[in-house]
C-alpha cells in the first residue's frame, strides 16, 4: 500500500497530456499539466505550489462522469492511488452505521474495515470482495470508474448506494491544507449527492474505508433483477446477483470503449406529491417512485422517451437507442455539442412537463 508517511516522491509531471482515453466519453482533450498521484503524500506539496503560483487545478479519476473541455489549463491531478487491504475483521458493530441492513433485526453488528485507495478501479473492488466473501457491493457492479469518485455523488444503483457501506474517508482539505478523515455521517451523503459534491475542489478523496456488514440480505426488488431471480424457493448468492447486474447492464447500457457516454445524463428529478398529482392526472403512465417524505421520484428516462429523443442524433450526439437517459458521443463531439443537444432535451422536457432535468457529469 502506499499510505505509509515516507518521503514522497513527488508526482510525476507530463506536459500536453491527451486524455481522450482518460474520459468515457472519448472526448477529444488535452492537459496542459498532468500530475500521476500515486500517494497522499505528495498532496500537500504539489497543492502548496498550485496556490502560490495561484494555477489552475482540478482532480481526475476514470473520467466517467465528466465532460471534458478541448483544453484543460493549469494542473489536471490523475487520482492513481493504488492499494486495498482488509484492516479489521469481525469487528464489532458500534450502531452508528446507516447500512440498510443494520436496520434488520438479525444483524450481529459485526462488520470488516476495508481499507482502498482512490484511484483503485471500482468494478474491480467490487469484484474483489465477492473472491473474499465480503458480499454487499454487487448491486454496484460495473459501474466505471475509481473508488475515490464514488463518495462524490454517492453512487448508486438496484437500490443501493455507496455510502451505505463507507466507514470514513481520509482526504487532503485544500482549504486547510490538512489531511483530515471524515466520518460517514459528516459525507453527508444523499441521493446522488455528498458533501463533496456540495464542496466541489475542497477535498481531494485519498482512501475510502468501507464497513461491510457479516451479516448479507439480497436486494433485488428492482424490477429487471427480480425478473431474474424469481423463485421465492431459490435465494440468489451475492455473486449470482453480480452477475445479473452485469448481465443486464451490458445489455441495456453502451459500452464506453465502443460508443461514448457517461452513463445517466440527468439525475431523475424529484417533485412534490402535488406535483405529481396534477403530472399523473394528465400523464397516466408516468413512471414514478415514492422518495423522501412527501416527494416522489419521477424517471427522467421516461420523460425524455416520451419527449421523442430516445434514438435520436444531432451531429455527433445522440440519445443511446435502449436507454433514453444516455446521451452518447457517436465520434468527434465536443463538451459544447453534448451540452447543446442536453439543453434541446431539458427545455422540451420542461415544455411539456414543467420539470426542471439536473445535469448529472461533472462539467469541467
Ligand atoms: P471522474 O469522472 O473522473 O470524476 C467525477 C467527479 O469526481 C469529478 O468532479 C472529479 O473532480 C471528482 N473526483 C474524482 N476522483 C476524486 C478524488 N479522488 N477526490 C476528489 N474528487 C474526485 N454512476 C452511478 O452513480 N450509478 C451508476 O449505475 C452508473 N453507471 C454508469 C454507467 C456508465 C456506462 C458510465 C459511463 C457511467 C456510470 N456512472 C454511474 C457514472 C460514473 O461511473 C460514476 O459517477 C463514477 O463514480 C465516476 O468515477 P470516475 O473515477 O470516472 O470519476
Ligand atoms: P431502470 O431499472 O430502468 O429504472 C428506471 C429508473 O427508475 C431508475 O432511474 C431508478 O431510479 C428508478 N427505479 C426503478 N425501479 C425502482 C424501484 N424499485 N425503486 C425506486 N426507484 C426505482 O434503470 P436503469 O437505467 O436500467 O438503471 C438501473 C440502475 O442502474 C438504476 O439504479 C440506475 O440509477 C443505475 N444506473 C445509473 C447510471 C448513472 O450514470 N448514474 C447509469 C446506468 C445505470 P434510481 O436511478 O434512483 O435507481
Amino acid at each position: 500500500m502506499n499510505f505509509a508517511k515516507s518521503a514522497p516522491i513527488p508526482a510525476k509531471l507530463t506536459s500536453d497530456m491527451e486524455l481522450k482515453h482518460r474520459n468515457t466519453f472519448g472526448l477529444d482533450a488535452i492537459a496542459e499539466f498532468a500530475y500521476d498521484i500515486t500517494s497522499a503524500e505528495q498532496l500537500p506539496a504539489l497543492l502548496k505550489t498550485l496556490t502560490e503560483k495561484k494555477m489552475a487545478w482540478r482532480v481526475l479519476g476514470g473520467g466517467s462522469n465528466a465532460l471534458l473541455p478541448a483544453q484543460l489549463p493549469g494542473a489536471t491531478l490523475l487520482m492513481n492511488i493504488l492499494g486495498q487491504e482488509i484492516v479489521v475483521v469481525d469487528g464489532d458493530g458500534d450502531g452508528d452505521s446507516d447500512s440498510d441492513s443494520d436496520s434488520d433485526s438479525s444483524n450481529n453488528g459485526k462488520h470488516t474495515l476495508l481499507a482502498v485507495g482512490a484511484g483503485v478501479n471500482w468494478h474491480a473492488l467490487v469484484a474483489w470482495t465477492l473472491k473474499h466473501n465480503l458480499p454487499g457491493l454487487e448491486n454496484l457492479a460495473l459501474i466505471p470508474g475509481t473508488v475515490g469518485a464514488a463518495p462524490i455523488q454517492n453512487i448508486g444503483a438496484y437500490g443501493v448506494e455507496v455510502g451505505q457501506y463507507i466507514d470514513s474517508i481520509d482526504a487532503f482539505d485544500t482549504i486547510d491544507h490538512v489531511f483530515v478523515t471524515l466520518s460517514q455521517t459528516a459525507c453527508q451523503f444523499g441521493y446522488r449527492d455528498s458533501l463533496f459534491k456540495q464542496h466541489p475542489d475542497r477535498f481531494i478523496l485519498t482512501r475510502v474505508i468501507f464497513k461491510i456488514p457479516e451479516h448479507w440480505q439480497a436486494r433485488t426488488h428492482y424490477a429487471e433483477l427480480a425478473q431474474q431471480f424469481s423463485d421465492p424457493n431459490s435465494l440468489p448468492t451475492a455473486q449470482q446477483i453480480f452477475d445479473a447486474v452485469c448481465r443486464i447492464r451490458c445489455k441495456k447500457l453502451p459500452d464506453p470503449k465502443v460508443i461514448g457516454n457517461a452513463g445517466s445524463f440527468f439525475q431523475n428529478p424529484l417533485v412534490t406529491e402535488d406535483q405529481h398529482a396534477s403530472l399523473i392526472s394528465q400523464y397516466p403512465n408516468l413512471v414514478s417512485y415514492p422518495d423522501k417524505a412527501g416527494m416522489r421520484k419521477l424517471a427522467a428516462g421516461w420523460l425524455i422517451d416520451q419527449c421523442g429523443f430516445k434514438g435520436q442524433r444531432v451531429g455527433a450526439v445522440g440519445v443511446y437507442e435502449n436507454q433514453a437517459l444516455v446521451l452518447v458521443n457517436h465520434g468527434g463531439a465536443s463538451a459544447e455539442d453534448i451540452l447543446n443537444f442536453a439543453k434541446s432535451i431539458q427545455l422540451k422536457v420542461h415544455q411539456q412537463y414543467g420539470v426542471q432535468l439536473a445535469i448529472e457529469p461533472n462539467i469541467f
